[in-house]
């Protein structure tokens, strides 16, 4: 599917808050952030979720996605206070956009895994 914003957003065709970019990921700030810090790194690939990433990533791109991830928390000075790494997939996940993302929050305690 290359009509979802995130595939629109990697063309080009809609700007986005960059935080971070590398040959195989880009990273920018949630449009709409539910924590103080809440960015998005996405592969460059596209793929749909996690599932997919893991199934048919290249090793590299693999590699080059964790990197992005734990650069782009150092870089937001999430470390030492800590933050969440969440990744939906499909329709119980909740996931919206169809192409792979990681959210990383932090900033202040992000609260329980779940509401209750
Ligand atoms: P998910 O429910 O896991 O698919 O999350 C999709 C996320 O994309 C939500 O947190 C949205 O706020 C975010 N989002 C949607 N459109 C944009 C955009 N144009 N720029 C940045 N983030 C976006």
């Amino acid at each position: 599917d290359d009509t979802n914003i995130f595939a629109k957003i990697l063309r080009g065709e809609i700007p986005c808050q960059k935080v971070d970019e590398c040959d195989h990921t880009l990273s920018f700030n949630d449009i709409s952030p539910q924590a103080p810090t809440h960015i998005l790194v996405i592969p460059k690939g596209s793929y749909i979720d996690m599932a997919d990433f893991a199934a048919n990533g290249s090793a590299e791109e693999q590699a080059a996605f964790l990197a992005a991830i734990g650069r782009v928390a150092d870089q937001a000075g999430l470390a030492e206070g800590g933050y969440r790494i969440i990744s939906n997939i499909g329709k119980n996940g909740h996931q919206e956009v169809p192409h792979l993302h990681m959210h990383i929050l932090g900033g202040e305690p992000i609260g329980p895994m779940r509401a209750r």
